[in-house]
């Protein structure tokens, strides 16, 4: 079991050849990183008492690192109908979907519209960002003949922190993943929608539900499934909801009895320990202090953080010494690190096939095999710190683990990038035993859709607050 917490580039530093000096300072140095990027049992242990610790602050209001912002719905009952359009916007790409739900538990997308979102709008004024939103809907429609009924209702997914007050407006709070638009925070989004919408004559469309899309994962999961009660994003960023006592929510003014979901924006957690690699890229962010565990755990990091460690190791001659070789900002993406750990093969040829790619020839299998220990040793940090979050919620809910809990999670990082999952399970299996089995981690393809035509159709049931 104590195998689990050792980082892979011990192996590597087993295989390494000769014993001159050379070769102990590379030992010493793969040694510091083992020990920089490692997250023991106890490590996930602590963090499960102080998340739970920052979970009561945020719920009561008190200050904390996570938000724990009520979503105002509750999940599905299965029994939802009709059809919707969704929005989603929060990560690489904004889409467009239009959603029949059966009412007997089974989603369908009918029509998916995916605009890439020009650097310009992410970082320009609101307002421009509001009109792109509006425009794609417009060359949705057109392209795919939809025909809008009077008040066709609207999802809007909306994968940023956000105080509501009910499911139908939220004011953002901060941008996250690169985002700057102007003039959005404290601003209500919906209002902001339904401006940009009128403007460009779509006014038959009526905003019903605005979600988070983790809140959107859980309710899509939720409609097939009685058991889920969580909803994790493991993409651009991260992030995870999960299903409250309405009671539990102090700072709520007028709590109504049952359940209702919260958004614990975890990816804002910060009581967690970092290194000199993790502070570097903090600082070299445009939100630099926050976000300090999505920082270590998402796609739009994690690659950043090994090319960090890959830069000090090409500066030292610990790897390509012999060849020419450079990785320069944002230039080392998580999709790389992907690809150089689903290597299998005894040369480790797709590896030396994607260097070549980049002009770095003549690798030997030491650079090869220490490339790949560098990514496996933070990408196995990024899931032990997820399953310690994971484990912080489902314990918070249900300390022993008694029930069932589905846990539903969207997001191309845990979907594509190779043993992220089975990281995972084998951590929660470290911290709980037997006991993990019951809390099932499923995908969910296409929460973010799916899910808030769900959390629309909950909401136009009246059942937005309550069971
Ligand atoms: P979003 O979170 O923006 O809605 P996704 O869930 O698709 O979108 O996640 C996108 C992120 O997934 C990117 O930031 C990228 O780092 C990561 N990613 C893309 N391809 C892969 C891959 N093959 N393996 C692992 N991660 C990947
Ligand atoms: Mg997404």
């Amino acid at each position: 079991m104590a195998m689990y917490g050792q980082p892979d580039l011990r192996e590597v530093i087993f295989a390494l050849e000769g014993d001159g000096m050379a070769s102990q300072k590379l030992r010493d140095f793969l040694e510091s990183i083992n020990g920089k990027f490692d997250f023991t049992t106890e490590d996930m242990r602590r963090m499960v008492q102080s998340f739970h610790l920052e979970m009561g602050n945020g719920l009561s209001g008190r200050k904390s690192s996570l938000k724990m912002l009520p979503a105002f719905v509750d999940r599905a009952t299965g029994k939802e109908k009709g059809h919707f359009v969704a929005l989603d916007l929060g990560g690489t790409n904004f889409r467009v979907i239009q959603v029949e739900l059966d009412g007997r538990g089974h989603a369908r997308v009918n029509h998916t519209g995916k605009f890439v979102i020009p650097n310009a709008v992410m970082r320009g004024t609101g307002t421009q960002l509001f009109n792109f939103i509006a425009q794609s809907i417009e060359k949705f429609i057109l392209r795919y003949e939809i025909e809008l009924e009077k008040k066709s209702k609207l999802g809007f997914t909306f994968s940023f922190p956000i105080d509501q007050k009910n499911i139908v407006s939220g004011i953002l709070i901060n941008w996250t993943k690169g985002f700057t638009a102007t003039g959005v925070i404290g601003a209500n989004v919906v209002k902001l929608l339904e401006e940009a919408i009128r403007k460009y004559g779509l006014e038959n469309i009526q905003v019903a539900a605005l979600a988070n899309d983790t809140v959107g994962a859980l309710a899509a999961k939720s409609y097939e499934d009685p058991d889920c009660d969580v909803g994790i994003i493991f993409g651009t960023g991260t992030n995870a909801c999960y299903r409250e006592k309405t009671a539990n929510i102090l700072k709520l003014k007028n709590p109504v009895s049952g359940h209702m979901i919260v958004n614990t924006e975890w990816g804002n957690y910060s009581k967690i320990k970092s290194n000199e690699y993790d502070d570097k890229l903090d600082r070299a962010t445009n939100n630099p202090g926050r976000q300090r565990m999505e920082k270590m755990i998402s796609g739009m990091y994690l690659g950043e953080v090994a090319r960090l460690v890959l830069s000090d190791m090409i500066r030292s001659k610990f790897i390509f010494a012999g060849c020419k070789a450079r990785f320069s900002k944002g230039n080392f993406k998580t999709r790389h690190m992907a690809l150089v750990e689903s290597d299998k093969s005894k040369d480790l040829i797709k590896i030396e096939g994607y260097l070549e790619g980049l002009g770095i020839l003549d690798t030997t299998h030491e650079d090869r095999a220490l490339l790949k220990g560098v990514c496996r040793t933070i990408s196995r940090r990024a899931a032990r710190i997820s399953a310690a979050a994971i484990s912080s919620v489902v314990t918070w809910m249900d300390p022993k683990l008694r029930a069932k809990h589905t846990v539903a999670i969207d997001g191309t990082l845990y979907e594509k990038y190779p043993n992220f999952r089975r990281t995972i399970v084998a951590a929660l299996r470290e911290l709980h035993g037997d006991a993990a089995k019951r809390t099932k981690l499923t995908q969910v393809k296409d929460g973010s859709g799916i899910g808030v035509a769900v959390v629309a159709a909950v909401a136009s049931r009246g059942k937005s607050r309550s069971v």
